[in-house]
């Protein structure tokens, strides 16, 4: 049986930090489902579009991975591939809180999807999308914390 995570987020724009989290749940499930949320609540920078293209470019050349927009709930996304587990990364305590009632409340909405949290290697704890952003638009290099097609992006938002 092959078994499936869903790996949900809003990736405004994928880190490394992400990266990592998605390398350690291979090592626990055949594939996984990256979710890229559309998420207007949080009024991304980058259009739902970009951020889904920048995961997939992201992932071009592994095969167990695969990326979608989604917009509705997280437990019929994870029906619409079989999986079993939703991934998710914990970075610092301050992470716990919303984590908590997300999983809690996917449990409430669907029993048999399990939770899964891993931690990213200690040099990404404080690699956050929202600090890639800012110091990003003050011109600042963040080359070393995101994939190579976000780079990219990054410099075409300056220009
Ligand atoms: P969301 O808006 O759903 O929180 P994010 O794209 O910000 O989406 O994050 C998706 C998931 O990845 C969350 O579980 C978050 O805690 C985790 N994550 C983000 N950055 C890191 C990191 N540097 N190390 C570990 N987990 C991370």
């Amino acid at each position: 049986m092959t078994r499936i995570a869903i790996y949900p987020g809003t990736f405004d724009p994928i880190t490394l930090g992400h990266v990592d989290v998605v390398l350690r749940g291979l090592k626990l499930v055949d594939r996984i489902v990256i979710g890229v949320a559309e998420n207007t609540a949080k009024r991304p920078l980058f259009d739902l579009q970009t951020r889904l293209e920048m995961v997939k470019e992201t992932f071009a050349d592994e095969s167990r991975i695969k990326a979608v927009a989604f917009s509705g709930l997280l437990v019929e996304l994870a029906h619409e591939f079989g999986a079993g587990a939703i991934l998710r990364g914990l970075r610092a305590a301050s992470d716990f809180e919303y984590e908590f009632q997300m999983a809690t409340m996917n449990r409430r909405l669907d029993e048999s999807i399990e939770t899964v949290f891993v931690m990213a290697r200690e040099d990404y704890t404080f690699v956050s999308s929202r600090f890639i952003r800012e110091i990003a638009s003050m011109g600042g290099d963040v080359s070393s914390l995101v994939p190579r097609p976000v780079v990219q992006r990054l410099h075409g938002l300056r220009n």
